[in-house]
């Protein structure tokens, strides 16, 4: 069977990978100039570094499985994170329960409610009783609207800018639930997993492996539009720099684009289904990376609950990765999720910068603009769907209306926030599907054939 597949993400990749091992034919097609997508690398300091920051939880397990599988599981390293929230001028150690209960900005009676319901939380396993309820009523009701405001208000903000109140507590339950299966045992310290040359190497690697088993990878490769034919996906335009478009026939299509691309490859749906593509609405991530010659902070994770900062959220990589791997030098990244129409989203680097410069001295009253060595601005399109309530009536099948053509992209999972984690099980798992639906599992040839 020849399967041809839209993305080098971690979901294309992952599906491509799948198939050549039970010898099919799988050939990616990746727009940009390099595989793992939202989680791809560039270079800085002589190491890799993913454009918008990166790790694994414990619970993250089919892409921990694809890092040993890959012989890459000697690089794979269980840190400790160090977690932070910036409230009121200061920096405020936000880890462990005994955290909790040492912040003064809440009342005593208003840390130890927040504690219980957390708790709760963490012990609750039926997620669709919060499916009708956003994150805010349930937090407000529950944990009061002080405790709201300074923990989780910020929380909300740094993952769903102007959305924040939409999102719903489906959401957030998962975040808390993964970050408790992050914690080692003693139940105390959360450890987050790293490879230690990049996600980056583990794409590229998972790449070698596909063309090894037969397949193509193809970067700086787009495709124009699904061909569909009497209702069956039959093939794809695909497109190469500088060369003319060409037809290329495939047996199945599988497109892990986000939805609003992917409505445009194809021929128009059936109105049920093109509605659920059409419906959701994304955010993009921007990033401004800083390299400095000294740390910022001693937090890896830092969520900002200071509105008056133009950033949401503060990562200091190299406060959980070693610094050597990027040339001795400390790399920080400042996050927003604004929407592609949103003032933030169209800034120049430069214009950025300034803006963010003259708050860095409030994380850090000695910072001069003297220690930043180099910065970097990235912005990840289609980075968040926003999960609003009942968000999962509204998630498309991964089988379309047309035969053969299948979707798995970050829009389909659900409950968990979307992760390389999940576009790993995903992508392997419309692998599957295809090859179940062809109705030949485990045979097939991968000559193309
Ligand atoms: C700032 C940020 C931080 C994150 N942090 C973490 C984290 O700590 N841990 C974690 O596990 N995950 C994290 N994620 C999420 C994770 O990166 C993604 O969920 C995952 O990589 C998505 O993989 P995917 O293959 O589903 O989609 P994508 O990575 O979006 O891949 C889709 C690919 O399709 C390509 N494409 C689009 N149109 C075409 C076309 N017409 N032709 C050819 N190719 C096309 C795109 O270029 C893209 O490479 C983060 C994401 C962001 C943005």
């Amino acid at each position: 069977m020849r399967v041809g597949i839209i993305g080098g993400g971690a979901a294309g990749l992952a599906a491509a990978y799948e198939l050549t091992k039970r010898g099919h034919y799988a050939e990616v097609f990746e727009r940009a100039p390099f595989l793992g997508g939202q989680a791809s690398t560039f270079p800085v300091g002589g190491g890799k570094l993913e454009r918008g920051y990166h790790h694994l939880f414990v619970s993250d397990t089919a892409m921990t499985e694809l890092v040993h599988e890959l012989g890459l599981g000697n690089k794979l390293a269980w840190l400790e994170s160090k977690v932070g929230l910036f409230y009121e001028g200061k920096i405020w150690d936000f880890a462990t329960p005994l955290d909790l209960l040492r912040f003064t900005p809440l009342s005593v009676i208003q840390r130890l409610r927040v504690g219980l319901w957390t708790f709760v939380l963490q012990k609750t396993r039926n997620w669709r009783k919060f499916e009708q309820v956003t994150a805010t009523d349930w937090l407000k009701r529950h944990m009061g609207t002080r405790a709201y405001e300074v923990i989780w208000e910020p929380l909300l903000r740094g993952k769903f800018g102007a959305y924040y109140d939409q999102v719903s507590m489906t959401w957030l339950w998962g975040k808390v639930y993964l970050r408790v299966a992050s914690r080692g045992k003693g139940m105390q310290k959360e450890l987050l997993g790293y490879p230690m040359g990049s996600f980056g190497e583990v794409f590229d690697t998972l790449g070698a492996r596909i063309r090894e088993m037969g397949g193509d990878v193809h970067i700086s490769a787009g495709v124009n539009r699904v061909i569909v034919e009497d209702g069956r996906a039959v093939g794809m335009e695909v497109q190469f720099p500088g060369e003319d478009p060409e037809d290329r026939q495939y047996d199945a299509v599988i497109a892990t684009t986000p939805s609003y691309v992917f409505v445009r490859l194809v021929p128009p749906m059936p109105k049920e289904y093109e509605a659920k593509l059409t419906g959701v609405r994304y955010l993009s991530a921007v990033l401004v990376i800083l390299v400095l010659d000294r740390p910022l902070s001693d937090k890896y994770w830092m969520n900002v609950g200071d509105r008056s900062l133009p950033f949401l959220g503060v990562i200091e990589h190299t406060n959980m990765i070693d610094k050597s791997l990027y040339g001795g030098n400390h790399i920080v990244y400042l996050t927003n999720y604004p929407s592609r129409d949103s003032e933030l989203y169209k800034k120049t680097s430069e214009d950025l910068l300034e803006e963010f410069i003259p708050h860095l001295c409030k994380l850090n009253p000695d910072f001069d603009r003297s220690w930043i060595l180099e910065f970097h601005h990235h912005k990840v399109d289609g980075a968040q769907p926003i999960i609003g309530v009942n968000y999962g009536k509204h998630i498309p099948d991964h089988q379309t209306p047309f035969k053969h053509l299948y979707l798995a992209n970050t829009t389909q999972i659900y409950p968990e926030d979307r992760g390389t984690n999940y576009s790993v099980r995903m992508g392997r798992e419309v692998a599957r599907m295809v090859m179940e639906d062809a109705g030949n599992a485990s045979v097939g040839s991968n000559t193309g054939e």
